[in-house]
């Protein structure tokens, strides 16, 4: 959905966003319960592990990775089990979660209860874009639609956190 602005290519050498520090897990994508019955084994075919939650009625998946931490470093990130190391998301465009193919956009609630489109203050590579394109993008429709997909699917609405920029 971004692609007229991230290149697949570029988004595929960087995995920023899709590799966890203990305290980034709240980042991790939040997907439909059906999702984890229809996509079992992660990268080079590994068995993935999910944990599940509710909000406000609709049920939601998301990748377990906890256990997955080596050492006590605050550092250390765990990959998605869904990241390939050398070619990226080994997801397809259509398989892939709601929440990935928006990032670095999200839907968050800011603290007068309404849901506003924000910017990810951490991506690399949006960094180098204007922020008049990231506006406009959002303007002709993809804001919109995001905020659809989060009154349909609540689970993937975060709460505002100081440094994100709302765009809509
Ligand atoms: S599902 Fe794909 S795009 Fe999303 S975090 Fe995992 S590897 Fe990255």
């Amino acid at each position: 959905m971004l692609s007229e602005v991230l290149s697949k290519e570029s988004c595929a050498k960087c995995g920023f966003c899709c590799s966890f520090r203990r305290q980034s897990l709240w980042e991790l994508p939040r997907m439909p319960e059906s999702f984890a019955s229809e996509h079992t084994t992660g990268a080079g075919g590994a068995s993935v592990k999910y944990e599940y939650g509710e909000e406000k009625g609709a049920r939601y998946c998301v990748t377990f990775l906890r256990d997955e931490y080596r050492t006590d470093d605050p550092e250390e990130e765990v990959r998605c089990p869904f990241l390939d190391p050398q070619s990226g998301c080994i997801l397809s465009g259509d398989d892939k979660p709601f929440d990935c193919s928006i990032w670095p956009l999200r839907c968050m609630r800011l603290p007068d209860g309404g849901l506003h489109v924000c910017l990810t203050p951490t991506c690399p590579e949006i960094n180098r874009v204007p922020a008049e394109r990231m506006e406009k993008l959002v303007e002709d429709g993809l804001g919109e639609r995001i905020i659809q997909y989060a009154e349909k699917y609540p689970f993937m609405v975060k709460e505002y956190r100081p440094g994100f920029t709302v765009l809509k």
